[in-house]
């Protein structure tokens, strides 16, 4: 199997070293797209199955499972709701963020 590579942090000194067209800044481990985020997702483990799903369909890999229960990463997490849409137990709960 191959080695994944590490992640480039991309860094301008000025404006002038930044490209013409749009671009991506860098992976999304430098991005913390959480900031985007007006609402989150808020989890009621004592209601939680273990099942995962929520970790499954999160689009953004923004839910880690750590000793078997779904730990939302509010640094990447977007608040799109899905997680909370999917849950067989309806034990997320969508709440505006506070600012
Ligand atoms: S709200 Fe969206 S981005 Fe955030 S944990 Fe749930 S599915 Fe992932
Ligand atoms: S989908 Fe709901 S019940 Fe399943 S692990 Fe996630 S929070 Fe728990």
């Amino acid at each position: 199997m191959s080695k994944k590579k590490e992640a480039k942090k991309i860094v301008f000194n000025s404006e002038k070293e930044m490209p013409a067209a749009p671009m991506s800044l860098g992976s999304m481990l430098y991005n913390k797209t959480g900031a985007w985020r007006n609402i989150k997702p808020v989890i009621d483990l004592s209601r939680c199955i273990k099942c995962g799903i929520c970790w499954k369909f999160c689009p953004d890999a923004s839910i880690d499972i750590v000793d078997d229960w779904p730990q939302v990463n509010y640094d990447y997490c977007k608040g799109c709701g899905i997680c909370a849409e999917e849950c067989p137990q309806k034990c997320i709960a969508m709440v505006e963020e506070e600012k």
